[in-house]
């Protein structure tokens, strides 16, 4: 429960910090949040502020399947740093991981790899243990000939739901920044950062309300996967949404706020990398100045990748 609170208040700060003066909160909530303190006030010489197991989940995660080797290199916390931006998520927010694993591709065509790829995943008993029973663990769809890959964080509710990434209120938003770039969404690849739905503890075994951003361990673990998806589409460029999705690419601690390195080619994988602002702070964050901000972003990508941009285009700014 102090994770969940935690991580509510860790969310609301990041809010104030974007600008966001108000926050829509529904009656169910209010009510689960009273239930939470309540038990909490009840609770709190017992709380324990160690690891959160997971509905379902094992107490120590299994050995990774054959082809999903152990990192040789066992993980090694990094030192504190801080992010005006967006804070990854206290390590303790979340199960032990073991160490990222070592992601073995068979040689073929793209669809021979890929499916390789999926089929690790899906048999991650990591990616499994992480997700509630009936929720799917996710990985990047699209075209396996795209020019352009989108990175984002971490699967929603929506997305663990149906097993694709971006399929929710944001999702729906990155496919309209997509199509207003002259393209389909089948004619990009998007992935995240993650491969399961940060999980929160709920009341009563619960539906989860509400995300958490992935740890700094969690990214590790997933981002081999991420990797692998880079290397078999081998898209020209690629687009980090957010500041954790930069975080968990760029390194972190590798820059303090969002604003500062947005707008701009960094470097991931050797390919170039545009960073903007996940499609969720336009939802949150109507002005038109924030829109313009992306959407200038996304010009940039159309210009190096050689799209063409129209009078009508380099003049717009995306809406809802
Ligand atoms: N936000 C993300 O970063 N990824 C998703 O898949 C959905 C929402």
């Amino acid at each position: 429960m102090h994770h969940a609170l935690q991580a509510l208040t860790d969310e609301l700060r990041r809010l104030k910090t974007a600008g966001v003066k108000t926050v829509a909160v529904s009656e169910e909530s209010i009510s689960a949040l009273r239930r939470v303190v309540a038990a909490r006030a009840e609770r709190a010489p017992s709380i324990p502020r160690a690891t959160v197991p997971l509905a379902g989940a094992a107490a120590a995660p299994a050995a990774a399947p054959a082809k999903v080797a152990a990192a040789p290199k066992p993980y090694e916390p990094p030192a504190a740093r801080s992010f005006a931006a967006k804070p990854a998520a206290p390590d303790e927010a979340a199960p032990r991981l073991p160490d990222a694993p070592v992601v073995t591709l068979p040689a073929g065509d793209k669809a021979t790899r890929w499916a390789a790829l999926h089929a690790l995943v899906m048999n991650d008993p990591t990616c499994s243990q992480n997700v509630r029973p009936g929720k799917k663990v996710v990985l990047g769809v699209g075209s396996l000939d795209a020019r352009i890959m989108f990175v984002g964080e971490a699967p929603g509710a929506e997305e663990e739901i149906q097993g694709e990434p971006f399929v929710g209120p944001a999702g729906q938003l990155l496919t309209k920044m997509i199509q207003a770039m002259g393209q389909k969404r089948s004619d990009v690849y998007i992935g995240n950062i993650m491969n399961w739905r940060p999980q929160m503890p709920t009341v009563d075994g619960r539906e989860q309300v509400g995300n958490r951003p992935p740890t700094e361990r969690e990214m590790i673990y997933c981002l081999p996967y991420l990797r692998a998806q880079i290397d078999v589409v081998n898209p020209e460029l690629l687009v980090a949404l957010g500041s954790t999705a930069a975080q968990g690419l760029l390194g972190f601690g590798s820059f303090k706020a969002l604003g500062d390195i947005r707008g701009r080619w960094h470097e991931f994988a050797g390919k170039p990398l545009m960073v903007t602002y996940h499609p969720s702070y336009i939802l949150r964050n109507q002005s038109n100045r924030s829109k313009r901000m992306i959407w200038e972003d996304l010009l940039k990508v159309m210009e190096r990748a050689a799209l063409a941009i129209s009078e009508k285009q380099r003049a717009f700014f995306l809406d809802r």
